[in-house]
């Protein structure tokens, strides 16, 4: 089942469930799950060479005028963004240029969102502290890890076992004790750990699945992208209160897709 988004008025979109004739999606794994917990890893101390601090200098001025100058205002998202060493999160050969203001390669076709689209959408997820937060999309893990500072617990799936195992060896070294790594079609999203006050969406979708409105609280909000060119498609977020679900438009962003059974077909 997918749900449509239309435009009530110049400000505010509506949302209504229409089933989607897919002829895919006949064989549905149950999701891996990779417990970042249960690690033999012991936590390793970032250490304070050099090179850190410099990292920490670039982190400090991407914050600065990649975020801040742009309007990002949420201060918890903004020490989140400046606690996160993003430069572990990229390929080697890639890290002097991890605090660039443009998205990276990760391997496997993927990337790591740009900065100021993570910031973005952790401010637009309105996050407190207390939730329990599904990511669709794990990539590099980056992602997860910003989120895993701004909230209780992290749900975060990945369809690429590669990826997903990296990120989770990562989020363990890290510390980042309170992310869970899950491997599947996380268009369906992740029904057994269901509901979540928010769900982010790092890849966009063909609409809106209907899973993600199913598996949400009263109250809880959406941040997905959806279309199909990266040059149409649009940020919206999505809440759902008193069985009302309301769409906002917030303009325009570029996303790898979210490929799966309630999303495009795999290339
Ligand atoms: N959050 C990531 C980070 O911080 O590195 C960025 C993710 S990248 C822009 C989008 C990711 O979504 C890719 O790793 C891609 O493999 C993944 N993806 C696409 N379709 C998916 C699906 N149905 N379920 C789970 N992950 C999916």
């Amino acid at each position: 089942m997918c749900v449509t988004i239309y435009k009530e008025s110049p400000r505010k979109w509506l949302v209504r469930s229409r089933f989607a004739a897919s002829g895919r999606g006949a064989i549905r794994r149950t999701p891996e799950t990779l417990t970042v917990q249960e690690s033999h890893y012991q936590s390793l101390p970032i250490s304070v060479s050099p090179t850190t601090n410099e990292f920490a200098k670039l982190r400090q001025s991407m914050v600065d005028s990649q975020l801040r100058a742009r309007g990002i205002c949420d201060e918890r998202v903004l020490e989140a963004m400046l606690f996160v060493p993003r430069e572990e999160f990229v390929p080697e050969v890639l890290q002097a240029d991890a605090y660039g203001d443009w998205p990276q390669p990760i391997g496997a076709g993927q990337t790591i969102s740009q900065p100021y689209t993570v910031a973005y959408m952790a401010q637009a997820a309105q996050l407190r502290g207390e939730e329990k937060v599904l990511e669709v999309g794990t990539g590099s893990g980056y992602g997860a890890a910003v989120l895993s500072v701004l909230v209780a617990e992290v749900h975060t799936i990945e369809r690429l076992p590669a990826l997903a195992h990296r990120a989770c060896e990562l989020l363990k070294k890290l510390d980042f004790g309170n992310v869970h790594v899950h491997i599947g079609d996380g268009s369906l999203g992740l029904p057994h750990e269901a509901p979540f006050d928010a769900i982010i969406v790092t890849a966009a979708g063909k609409c809106l699945p209907s899973a993600y409105v199913d598996q949400l609280t009263d109250g809880g909000r959406i941040v997905i992208p959806i279309g199909q060119q990266k040059s149409s498609q649009h940020l919206y977020r999505i809440y759902r209160k008193r069985g009302e679900v309301i769409a906002d438009d917030l303009g325009r962003f570029a996303f790898v897709p979210l490929i799966g059974d309630q999303g495009w077909e795999s290339p």
